[in-house]
């Protein structure tokens, strides 16, 4: 499936904000944001005309760029949400978290989730003892995540030394380097940025 394959903190800077998309440098003093805390391009401290589609498109930018998916992609996982029971920004962002690439990069074992992406790509990872290369997989409550081989082991070990804390839907073991799927998150539980009624409102139009 395609993916971005341009400046990833050109992204950050667009959006005002660190999207961690790059690992480790993420934490450094080397973000871009940090050193750089306006929009790319040359009109980038230029005064931007607010209105209400341009908040509702950001926010959009922001979720899909954090997942990093391309529109075509981000628009199937909104269709999917409104056509399921409850609140379709909590189920949209439910669906974007249980992709795969999301809980490898969550339970720590990617330092990016582009890193988690490539490595499920390679085949490092299992689910109940299968292996799965697909990064958009979903996860659903009780899967078990295990490494399928060892030639990554050193990768995914320096990706958990990253991680501050695993998110109390999932459980981490990173001695063993496996991980479970205790329960599908609930929306004060997934950590983002984001406003998803503004992206249901910029959709719904
Ligand atoms: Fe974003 Fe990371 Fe680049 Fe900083 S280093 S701008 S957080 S991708």
């Amino acid at each position: 499936m395609a993916r971005y394959t341009g400046p990833a903190c050109k992204l950050c800077r667009r959006e005002g904000l660190k999207l961690f998309l790059k690992g480790e440098r993420c934490l450094t003093e080397k973000c871009a944001i940090e050193r750089r805390a306006y929009p790319p391009g040359q009109h980038g401290r230029g005064r931007i005309k607010q209105s209400e589609y341009l908040t509702q498109l950001r926010e959009k930018q922001k979720a899909r760029r954090y997942y990093g998916l391309l529109e075509k992609q981000f628009r199937g996982y909104y269709e999917k949400a409104s056509r399921r029971e409850g609140i379709t920004g909590e189920n949209l962002l439910r669906l974007l978290e249980q992709r795969l690439d999301n809980v490898v990069y969550r339970l720590g074992f990617g330092a990016s989730r582009a890193q988690a992406r490539q490595l499920i790509r390679h085949g490092h990872f299992a689910v109940n003892g299968r292996r799965v290369t697909i990064p958009s997989f979903q996860v659903k409550s009780g899967d078990e995540l295990t490494l399928k081989h060892e030639r990554a082991k050193d990768i995914i070990l320096s990706a958990t030394d990253l991680v501050a804390s695993v998110p109390a839907w999932l459980q981490a073991d990173h001695e063993n380097l496996s991980g479970k799927v205790v329960r599908i998150p609930e929306r004060d539980e997934i950590d983002v940025p984001v406003q998803e009624q503004l992206i249901v409102e910029l959709y719904s139009k």
